[in-house]
């Protein structure tokens, strides 16, 4: 038996396309069933029963509770191989829909305001289809359903990972799909090495010591420390870090007092610095904590800086594993692929791509023809979800390639 000649004629078998736009109705049927029904981190039991049920009815193993509401599904294929995941994380936002569709959130002050009920349909769209291949596949494909991606620190990757996800079988190569409210529908985006930074928060207490209004020269004033911390930060980025590394500082949020004439003992920042790679992350966090302390020691007060720990580390993207990946989407005819540039927004799929090399990629959602022009996060935004069957169709062909060839060379 000459089984590569069989393989190779099961590939060119497989329109990856073609099957994509066949479940296209009922992809975007299962979208709007999860669009409305939005469970936010840590929560998504319905959710996650949703997509087990269905991937149990695929003839895909199931296992549930991984991590948490974490579900993971593999699929064998017929012969030898190696071994591919796709994920789709789970959770929505605390977000009041404001979206114009006909099939709104049903759930008060939640929406899927990010995509990922998106996700997670072309997930089991592209499951569907690779099911149906599974003679001509190889190895296996484990399909990661995480939830808590939207939550920051320990997340839902971690505890999927600590729980076993990336393990028996062992993951080879792992890819992840976002859908993008700032790219046009149908275009792939897609990057090498760095592609979202690492999203570290951080909390200012300033200490100072109060007193009254008309005579600050008896008191610590923490209210005006704040101020010349806020300014005193802005200059790590323009002064003190590498210009052409970047780096990124806001104070998103400012409390201290309780009224006018009264001067304050404590006052209290809230931040966030993005960066792109850990060098640069490590000297950030080093230099915030020096600024602020030199700062309030100058005038007679003094600080506790703290960062959240578990932050989400940088998405890397693995370049052999992208460069063959971009291969592969070129071949999907409509569906365009664009070099992007890094996005300062965090992702938990950093830690998958810490246990296998794959990459993060994005699929464009927007037209105007059809009033999608919100970008992730807002309460209008609204998917064309034409989009769909490109990223069912990328995710089926990513998994069948690779689980066969790898990049190429491996
Ligand atoms: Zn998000
Ligand atoms: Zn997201």
């Amino acid at each position: 038996m000459d089984w590569a000649f069989i393989h190779r004629r099961c590939e060119s078998a497989v329109d990856f396309l073609a099957e994509a736009k066949k479940i296209e109705t009922e992809v975007i049927r299962t979208r709007r069933t999860l669009h409305q029904h939005p469970e936010l981190s840590y929560h998504e039991e319905w959710t996650s029963q949703f997509v087990a049920d269905r991937l149990e009815a695929l003839g895909v193993q199931v296992k549930r509770g991984v991590g948490g509401n974490g579900v993971v599904g593999i699929l064998k294929g017929s012969v030898e191989g190696r071994v591919v995941a796709l994920r789709a994380d789970m959770d929505a936002l605390p977000v009041a829909e404001a979206a114009d569709v006909d099939f709104k959130s049903k759930v008060d002050g939640v929406m899927h305001a990010c995509g990922h009920d998106t996700h997670m349909a072309m997930l089991l769209g592209a499951a569907e289809i690779l099911a149906r291949a599974k003679g001509g596949l190889h190895g296996k494909v484990k399909f990661l359903f995480q939830p808590a991606e939207e939550h920051g620190g320990r997340g839902g990757a971690l505890p999927m990972i600590e729980d076993g996800a990336m393990l028996d079988p062992k993951v080879d190569y792992v890819f992840g799909l976002h859908i993008d409210g700032d790219r046009r529908v149908g275009e792939f985006g897609v990057r090498e090495g760095p592609v979202m930074a690492a999203p570290d928060s951080f909390r200012i207490r300033i200490i100072g010591r109060g007193g009254h209004g008309s005579a600050p020269h008896k008191t610590v004033d923490p209210v005006y420390i704040a101020a010349n911390v806020i300014l005193g930060l802005q200059g790590i980025s323009s002064r003190m870090m590498d210009p052409v590394r970047p780096f990124v500082i806001t104070v998103g949020s400012v409390h201290s007092g309780t009224k006018e004439n009264v001067i304050p003992d404590y006052a209290e920042l809230q931040g966030t610095i993005r960066t792109l790679d850990e060098a640069t992350r490590k000297a950030a966090k080093r230099k915030v904590a020096k600024v602020v302390e030199g700062i309030c020691r100058s005038y007679g007060g003094s600080a506790e800086v703290e960062f959240e720990k578990d932050a989400y580390p940088v998405t890397v993207n693995d370049p052999e594993a992208t460069e063959q990946a971009v291969k592969l989407l070129r071949k999907l005819r409509g569906a365009r692929v664009r070099r992007m540039e890094p996005i300062l927004g965090g992702e938990d799929f950093s830690r998958f791509l810490q246990k296998a090399p794959g990459m993060f990629y994005f699929l464009g959602a927007a037209n105007p023809a059809k009033g999608c022009v919100y970008p992730n996060h807002s309460s209008r935004f609204k998917v064309d979800e034409d989009a769909l069957k490109y990223g069912v169709a990328s995710l089926a062909l990513l998994a069948f390639e690779f689980c066969k060839n790898g990049t190429g060379r491996t």
